[in-house]
């Protein structure tokens, strides 16, 4: 039986979705009721303004925030968004979910978030380090290598992470490479961080398949599957070349100006080299343009969302053909959308599990930082693997007790760590 399928707007408020799924998953469970008022709320919130002067000498303001959801499992984790379309809701959410994405993968971080409301691609490079050394400088009253620890998220990068670290460093007098992760290699960066959430991706990917005993058609894992891709950013760029290495067919990829499809797979490196010549996907010799809706239609066997929130909602979840859907973005499907491949056994693998590579190896990233002492990267990954289809088989066994989807086989488990700890912790004073 299909759910019917409510036709009014939907609420796409991520903090109030972000709730709406923690009160879900609370519902499964036995816990203390004043952790869990305490749980739905963010611990501490920060909003700046500041000016950055740019390169026609003018000043211009600009709104960030930094949004710590909870420090009971250790300091904060979580990465800094440059998007025109950043909220302080968005943060909260994103800030939340990071609490649960540490707790799923059990590394001993809170979650934290932060966002500058900002098109990164409208400023020029002298502009954009302007701007990041000073919303560095406003957030520092958060930011340390044992407190809070930002990371790249959508519209930063690498280089963004260095100027913050070298902000940090010269407020400082010494360099502390540890108050940021997914740095350049050159100043301790990790082996296989620019990789790690697409590779976890990958995983999770091939978990799932096992799961569902797709190796009747698949016998070989992702070889051969058909796979969809939406967003070419970090995220999206990695997991598809990793996909198309494990011998996947890609058959469409997207970014913000629209998409390409070739049912008999795409060259993804190709396509990479394609959009650093010419700025995006779209006109890739080879392939049919198609547009985001379209590419989230279409027949395939896994379909990856990686690159912003609310992208598979009430109106277009119906019309999803594939058999697994991959989070590799945050909140890429609404409330609605979720019940939708409930009720039709489309498997969702939720962003609190799916993308938690990136964290995880950035708690490698950290770790290396404190002490001075670098991994090779095959050992990275291999952790990074252990780690995931550790995680991947704790959530499903979960869902399965409890009778639930992922997403909340994955809540139960990070809810319950969290909670426990901050019983353990006790209520101060
Ligand atoms: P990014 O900035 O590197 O890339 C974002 C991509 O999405 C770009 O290709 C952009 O063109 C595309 N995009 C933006 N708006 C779009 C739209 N409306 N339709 C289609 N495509 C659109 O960002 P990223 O780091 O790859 O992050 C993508 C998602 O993954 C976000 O939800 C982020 O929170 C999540 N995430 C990132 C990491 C990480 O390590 N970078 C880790 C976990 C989760």
């Amino acid at each position: 039986m299909v759910m019917e399928i409510r036709t009014g707007p939907e609420q796409l408020n991520a903090f109030e979705i972000a709730q709406r799924q923690f009160d879900e998953a609370v519902e499964h469970m036995t816990l203390k009721a004043g952790v869990v008022k305490m749980l739905r709320l963010p611990k501490r919130e920060l909003t700046v303004n500041f000016p950055v002067r740019m390169d026609d000498g003018s000043v211009k303001m600009f709104t960030g925030y930094r949004v710590h959801h909870s420090t009971v499992r250790g300091p904060t984790k979580g990465g800094i968004r440059y998007h025109p379309a950043v909220t302080l809701d968005e943060v909260r959410a994103l800030a939340m979910w990071m609490t649960w994405k540490c707790a799923v993968v059990n590394i001993p971080f809170g979650g934290a978030k932060g966002g500058v409301v900002v098109d990164p691609k409208g400023l020029s490079m002298r502009e954009l380090e302007n701007l990041t050394r000073r919303y560095a400088t406003e957030i520092s009253i958060l930011m340390s290598p044992d407190g809070d620890i930002p990371a790249p998220d959508v519209g930063t990068n690498p280089q963004v992470m260095a100027w913050i670290m070298d902000t940090y460093s010269m407020h400082k007098g010494h360099s502390v490479p540890a108050v940021v992760t997914g740095k350049p290699i050159e100043i301790g960066g990790s082996q296989g961080r620019i990789e790690a959430t697409g590779r976890g991706v990958i995983f999770c990917i091939e978990a799932a398949m096992k799961r569902l005993e797709m190796h009747a058609v698949y016998p070989n894992g992702l070889e051969g599957a058909r796979v969809a891709v939406q967003g070419f950013g970090n995220v999206g760029s990695v997991t598809a070349y990793l996909a198309q290495d494990a011998g996947a067919r890609v058959v469409a990829i997207s970014d913000v100006r629209g998409g390409i499809y070739n049912p008999r797979g795409l060259n993804v490196r190709d396509v990479i080299r394609h959009r650093e010549e010419t700025g995006s996907v779209v006109n890739y010799p080879g392939a049919e343009g198609i547009t985001n809706g379209e590419l989230l239609t279409l027949d395939c066997d896994v379909l990856v969302p990686a690159a912003l929130e609310n992208q598979i909602t009430a109106e277009n979840a119906q019309y999803v053909r594939a058999k697994i859907i991959a989070e590799g973005a945050n909140g890429p499907l609404t409330p609605t959308a979720d019940a939708v491949f409930a009720d039709r056994k489309i498997l969702v693998i939720p962003d609190i599990l799916c993308n938690a590579g990136g964290v995880t190896v950035s708690y490698f990233e950290w770790v290396q930082g404190l002490q001075y002492f670098f991994w090779q990267e095959a050992q990275i990954n291999e952790q990074l693997r252990a780690i995931m289809n550790r995680s991947f088989e704790e959530v499903w066994q979960t869902a399965q007790q409890h009778k639930v989807n992922m997403r909340i086989g994955a809540y139960i488990r990070a809810v319950q760590r969290v909670h426990d700890a901050t019983v353990i912790r006790g209520i101060y004073p």
